[in-house]
């Protein structure tokens, strides 16, 4: 199963992708996860991110190339992959197209999660994620079982440094500008899956697994 996850900042793709990747067997690449944990440990790929990410804008393309490239190249990879946060423009899906078809393999799926921004904003704002592990939680709809302590890997869940309200706006205006049309884009690749994401997370995930498996249409 190779599957991409689309959709707003908020929208729910971290969280859905984590089930998915348990669900399938598969690995989650989330470009984010990635380059948060090169800012944590200072490498020259985080030192150049870090003012993008920080201001709630792209990191240049030819980073992000490069990490997707080497981590589609790792064997964990041959089972399949969800990815989530990648591709963010028209210039990221077109370099992702390439490098599949040089692999001679193709996507299963392109699912997008429609959620109003409204919500979005209410999704940030009680947001909580592990360092550690990535896992990321909600403080009302989706709490750890202990207050503030991961049910994965038991580290202190903390609030993400760009989940500030005027980092999250810009975040949602680049959505808007570079990432909305590859909705577009992967509905004419004839790939495109759009999903109810205001629905509860086991909800979505249900939903996902039946669209997934052909069960539903
Ligand atoms: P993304 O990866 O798209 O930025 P996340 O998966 O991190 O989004 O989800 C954003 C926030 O919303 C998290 O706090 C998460 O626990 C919560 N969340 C995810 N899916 C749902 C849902 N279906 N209903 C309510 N809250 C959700
Ligand atoms: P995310 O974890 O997907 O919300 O991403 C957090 C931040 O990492 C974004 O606001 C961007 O600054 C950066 N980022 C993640 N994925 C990409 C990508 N595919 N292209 C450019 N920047 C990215």
């Amino acid at each position: 199963m190779r599957l991409i996850l689309l959709g707003p900042p908020g929208a729910g793709k971290g969280t859905q992708a984590k089930m998915l990747s348990d669900y399938f067997g598969i690995p989650h690449i989330s470009t984010g996860d990635i380059l948060r944990a090169a800012v944590k440990e200072g490498t020259l790929l985080g030192v150049k991110a870090k003012e993008y990410m920080e201001k709630g804008l792209l990191v240049p393309d030819d980073l992000i190339m490069e990490i997707v490239k080497e981590r589609l190249e790792k064997p964990d990879c041959e089972k399949g992959f969800v990815m989530d946060g990648f591709p963010r423009n028209l210039y990221q899906a077109e370099g992702l197209k390439k490098i599949l078809e040089e692999k001679n393999i193709k996507l299963d799926a392109v699912i997008n999660f429609d959620v109003p921004k409204e919500e979005l904003i209410e999704r940030f704002t009680g947001r909580r994620v592990c360092p550690s592990c990535g896992a990321s939680y909600h403080i009302k709809y989706n709490p750890p079982l202990k207050e503030n302590i991961c049910d994965k890997c038991g580290s202190e869940l903390i609030i993400r440094a760009d989940d500030n309200r005027s980092t999250v706006e810009k975040r949602i205006e680049v959505y808007e500008k570079e990432t909305m049309p590859l909705i577009e884009y992967y509905k004419n690749e004839g790939i495109l899956i759009s999903i109810d994401g205001t629905k509860s997370i086991d909800e979505v995930f249900k939903k996902l697994i039946g669209l997934l498996r052909g069960e539903i249409q």
